[in-house]
């Protein structure tokens, strides 16, 4: 599905979208669900291109319908990888996830990524801007590109509304809703979440 010139969410991935951005260098928003990969090239292909082209992988998060392609991903498009500092940890496996999350990692297994880098200090990746939105997880972020929000799991939409996360699955409610009304300071048009359809932003985040 077009969002914009540059920016598709990948239709095999609806439910927990991928997104990819047609940029200098081609970079994929997360990877869905384990069983994601497949659906994702092949998505791909219809747009022309090939697993090669893509050169980054940014991860907004470390929840396994995230990072469960991202395995995959890697082997299959030789991408950097990058995802924050403090989800790194939970990605490769060195620390349990907060909360629930917990016991969800003991039964459903997700291959880490053989390379991994943290996001750069200066939050800026080629023309995305990496921006820390703690609250759902430890180093959740959002990404900016041009004027489209990539906001991963900050919030969901629903019927083109947007819509608070299930607030059990926040790993801290207070630093998200923060997290949102910073992300509200920055211009875009459009907002697309993990979670429902793209929208456009008619400035309603602040209604969260
Ligand atoms: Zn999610």
């Amino acid at each position: 599905m077009k969002i914009t010139d540059a920016v598709y969410a990948l239709d095999s991935t609806k439910g927990n979208y991928v997104y990819v951005v047609l940029g200098k260098e081609i970079i994929l928003i997360d990877t869905g669900r384990s069983k994601n990969g497949e659906g994702i090239l092949s998505d791909l292909k219809s747009m022309n291109v090939d697993p090669i082209d893509i050169k980054h992988i940014f991860i907004t998060h470390h929840d396994m319908d995230h990072t469960g392609s991202l395995a995959y991903l890697e082997q299959a498009t030789g991408a950097r990888i990058w995802a924050s500092e403090e989800d790194i940890s939970v990605i490769c496996g060195k620390k349990n996830p907060d909360g629930l999350k917990k016991l969800v990692k003991y039964i459903i297994k997700v291959n880490p990524p053989k390379n991994i880098n943290p996001y750069p200090k200066d939050h800026k990746i080629g023309n995305v801007e990496v921006i820390p939105t703690p609250g759902h997880t430890r180093g959740h972020v959002c990404l900016l590109y041009k004027d489209v929000m990539f906001i991963g799991d900050l919030f969901r939409t629903s019927d083109g509304k947007i819509t608070p996360m299930y607030s059990l699955m926040n790993w801290n409610n207070k630093l998200q809703k923060e997290s949102i009304s910073k992300i509200n300071k920055y211009h875009f048009n459009w907002i697309c979440p993990a979670h429902g359809e793209p929208i456009r932003n008619k400035g309603q985040i602040n209604e969260l």
